[in-house]
């Protein structure tokens, strides 16, 4: 059945109006590619990509959701073989318990592995293990043309590489084959450290690197002058059983229960003024000093699951998430830009997050390359937020950096053309897989990746 709906992403920055599937059999999901009236189709996993990467407003927009079958667990390898609908949530709920956990993970757990796949996503362990797509070892795809096929590194390997961070214009991903990792306990052991400014972050950054597996820091990126991006870092271990308060170690795998709260409908756009963003974020850094904590897997890769539907905080005009990725070279003076550059905006963002990122990802459109990456928020303010991202845009091309397709909402042609070298060769993939342009998003039209039919 397709419904009429109006439908964003993550970021509810300017919903369009669609025509959305929901199959609930492989069969009908070939069907729903197939089908004549719709010239062009996209997937859609859980709809936390930001901007408008899940979304295809002439064409189809098919949801992988109801195709969430669990297919094979090799209880001694790790290895899980699932269909593309099943969410990072689903496989945390059933093999968690068992001593398994993904190998990565984003800041939410309600990405379906197809989505993640398609993204390529990255955690806060980048700098240690790599992003998502590094975990994978094979992939299912139903092609343009009906057939379905399997692509790995040694079959179908090109398709592969446009698969992984590809964003669904390949095909349509139908199951992941998964390599999960170890673990002891669902609890971090996380050390928690301020830093007064940017490059005491940075240098403590790099200094921890090699002791931490995971390593995140919250940055007040409205703090001006000398304190121009403090922030509180959280560098975590996977905890051993041992290391557990008393009253947890019987139940190492199985933590207590968070409970959840919505946010009922959308703010006013007077609740994310500049003050009220100022205040947040001074309290959030005067409130954490330097620390050591056992901290629960939920709270501390998923902060924000626990506040249901938290991005009508923002209002009805929504807002994006802008994610910039900068090498090594550049990350200290280019950071400073940025967040300048956003301070003088005063558009209000509450903390954002910077990363360290490792090796960069397999795939031709992967994101992720050995640097630093900073994301943050920035409400919908129509013209003041567009003149603020072409500044940033700026910025970062004029530093050799990168944007994110799954953040993205507002970048364009010409600017995606010169932070990914691969394109021309995702563009020819396509060409043989895809020739008449059946995948298409929005997005991949505004960012001239694929010519519309
Ligand atoms: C609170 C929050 C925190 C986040 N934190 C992080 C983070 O730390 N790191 C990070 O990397 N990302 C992060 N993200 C972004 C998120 O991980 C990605 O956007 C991810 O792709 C979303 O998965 P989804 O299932 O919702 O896919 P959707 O948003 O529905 O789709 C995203 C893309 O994947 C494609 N796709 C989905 N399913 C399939 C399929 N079966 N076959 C082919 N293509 C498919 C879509 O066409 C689209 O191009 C975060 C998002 C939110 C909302």
């Amino acid at each position: 059945m397709i419904r009429q709906q109006t439908i964003a992403g993550w970021g509810n920055y300017k919903p369009q109006p669609c025509r959305v599937t929901r199959p609930h059999t492989l069969e009908a999901l070939g069907r729903a590619v197939a089908c004549a009236d719709a010239r062009t189709v996209i997937a859609r996993g859980l709809g936390r990509s930001y901007g408008d990467a899940a979304i295809n407003p002439p064409g189809h927009t098919v949801e992988t959701t109801a195709l969430n079958r669990m297919r094979a667990f090799d209880e001694s390898t790790g290895v899980l073989c699932a269909d593309a609908g099943v969410s990072l949530g689903e496989v945390v709920a059933h093999l968690l318990p068992r001593g398994w956990f993904l190998p990565t993970t984003p800041g939410t757990r309600f990405v379906t592995l197809g989505g993640a796949v398609a993204a390529d996503v990255h955690g806060k362990n980048h700098h240690r293990d790599g992003s998502f797509g590094k975990a994978v070892k094979r992939v299912e795809l139903l092609l343009a043309d009906g057939r379905v096929v399997n692509a790995s590194r040694t079959e179908n390997a090109e398709l592969f590489r446009a698969t992984l961070g590809g964003m669904g214009l390949a095909g349509m991903i139908t199951a992941v084959e998964l390599q999960l990792r170890r673990t002891e306990t669902a609890y971090c052991d996380v050390t928690y450290r301020r830093a007064s400014g940017l490059a005491r972050a940075l240098e403590l950054m790099e200094q921890t690197n090699a002791d931490y597996r995971h390593s995140v820091a919250w940055i007040d990126c409205l703090a001006r002058g000398a304190a121009l991006g403090r922030c509180v870092l959280m560098l975590g271990n996977d905890a051993a059983v041992d290391d557990l308060p008393e009253h947890h170690r019987h139940r190492p795998l199985q933590p207590p229960r968070r409970r959840s709260k919505n946010v009922p409908f959308d703010f006013p756009p007077c609740v994310l003024g500049p003050t009220t963003v100022r205040a947040f974020n001074k309290l959030y850094y005067a409130r954490h000093g330097d620390a050591r904590k056992v901290v629960d897997f939920d709270t501390f890769f998923y902060p924000l699951d626990s506040i249901g539907h938290w991005n009508r905080i923002y209002g009805k005009r929504g807002f994006i998430q802008y994610q910039a990725l900068l090498p090594p070279d550049q990350a200290h003076d280019g950071l400073v830009e940025l967040l300048e550059a956003i301070g003088e905006a005063q558009l209000g963002s509450f903390l954002a997050v910077l990363k360290k990122s490792g090796e960069s990802g397999e795939g031709l459109m992967s994101y992720m390359f050995p640097g630093y990456t900073l994301a943050l928020d920035l409400p919908n303010t129509g013209a003041p937020l567009e003149r603020l991202v072409d500044k940033l845009d700026h910025i970062l091309l004029n530093r050799n950096g990168r944007l994110y397709l799954a953040k993205d909402a507002t970048t364009r042609p010409d600017t995606l053309a010169a932070m990914y070298p691969n394109l021309d060769r995702l563009r020819q993939v396509k060409a043989t897989y895809d020739p008449n342009h059946r995948f298409v998003s929005a997005q991949a039209r505004r960012l001239g990746i694929v010519e519309d039919a």
